[in-house]
């Protein structure tokens, strides 16, 4: 038995109250609540971001230290309390004791995603120009559409199978999860009249080094083994390098270990993008940045002072070494992830003083 399937023994619990069912308790203690929302197709009004989105669930075991979702969380678990739909007590669980643990074991199921999606849908196709390109749709920006919940829920491949009726869209998924090569075939049926990217993200290809800074993600050469599943059954997949985290995972040597997994793996393309450091993630990230890298917190508390985005000087370094090696390795040369998936609304800059790059 797989660890993810240990806790399916033990799922028939009560519900809490309607609106928070548990639909699942695990052996490490992460329970499943039902959430149905109105809506699951976020616009980028609604975002800031320059496509649209789908996130099947709310919170994420995998529990990557810099991980900037935390904020979408606890979004979902303040506005349930003061909409009295979570009592006092169940608001304290379900935010945790530092305000970010929860993010990690309280995981909201998002029920009955595909009348919402539909009712979306209608929205979405009402709002393109009817000569300009379709809006790309993104599954999995603020949280992994194949955490272990999926294997269980199925909602991500519930969402692509109704895509999939579709044509003319321009769908892309991010995930660490090796998961995603169990849906080839749904993918390859949405491929065949759409335009499909599948993200594997990946940080490292050093196992120790990830664990440091993922709690609980799968090990990399499993991501690498799930993306030429995909590309050598026909599945339009690249790498994403997401967050690039200054002064530990930067250096030549570590990007090039990626390019060419990358490439033994059939990726197609590579993006790559740098730490993004905003409020929800300073909480969780900091400590283990200084209990792992003790040298480099003073560092990173300058370069990010009053900001959530990358010193540009650093992005921009980033991103000429991200296209060296895209051109020796044989990759397409974009700008990284704003070549795609391009954020509308940056968050406001604060004083770029990066003095001694972290490069
Ligand atoms: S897999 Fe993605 S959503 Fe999940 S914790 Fe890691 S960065 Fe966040």
């Amino acid at each position: 038995m797989k660890p993810d399937q240990i806790g399916l023994e033990l799922s028939v619990v009560p519900s809490i109250r309607p609106s928070v069912a548990v639909l699942d308790l695990r052996l490490r203690g992460t329970k499943f609540v039902t959430l149905q929302p109105r809506s699951v197709l976020n616009s980028p009004t609604q975002t800031g971001m320059e496509y649209w989105s789908i996130n099947p669930y709310v919170g994420c075991e995998f529990g990557c230290t810099y991980c900037y979702a935390r904020y979408a969380h606890r979004y979902v678990v303040e506005r349930a309390h003061d909409a009295g739909k979570l009592t006092d007590q169940e608001f304290a669980e379900y935010r945790g004791a530092h305000g970010w643990e929860a993010f990690e074991n309280r995981i909201f199921v998002k029920e009955q995603i595909l009348g919402a999606l539909d009712a979306d849908l209608r929205r979405f196709f009402k709002v393109q120009q009817p000569d300009g390109d379709i809006e790309a749709i993104v599954i999995g920006t603020a949280t992994d559409p194949y955490q272990p919940a999926e294997r269980r829920f199925r909602l991500t491949r519930a969402v692509l199978e109704r895509l999939a009726k579709y044509e003319g869209l321009s769908v892309g998924i991010i995930t660490k999860s090796p998961l995603v090569a169990r849906d080839r075939d749904v993918l390859l049926r949405l491929q065949e009249r759409n335009d499909l990217q599948i993200h594997v993200s990946l940080i490292t290809a050093d196992a120790k080094l990830a664990r440091k800074l993922e709690a609980r993600s799968p090990i990399p050469a499993a991501r690498l083994r799930a993306l030429k599943k995909l590309t050598d059954a026909g599945v339009n997949a690249g790498l994403i390098i997401a967050p690039v985290l200054p002064g530990i995972t930067d250096d030549v040597p570590s990007l090039t270990k990626l390019f060419v997994a990358a490439r033994a793996a059939g990726a197609r393309f590579i993006h790559a993008g740098a730490l993004r450091l905003y409020p929800a993630i300073r909480d969780r990230f900091m400590p283990i940045l200084g209990e792992h890298f003790p040298d480099l917190l003073p560092r990173y508390e300058k370069a990010y002072k009053g900001q959530g985005a990358a010193p540009r000087d650093y992005a921009k370094a980033l991103a000429r070494r991200v296209k060296t090696l895209q051109r020796k390795h044989g990759f397409p040369v974009n700008d990284g992830m704003v070549d795609r998936y391009r954020v509308k609304r940056r968050p406001a800059q604060g004083s770029l003083e990066l003095r001694g790059s972290l490069l």
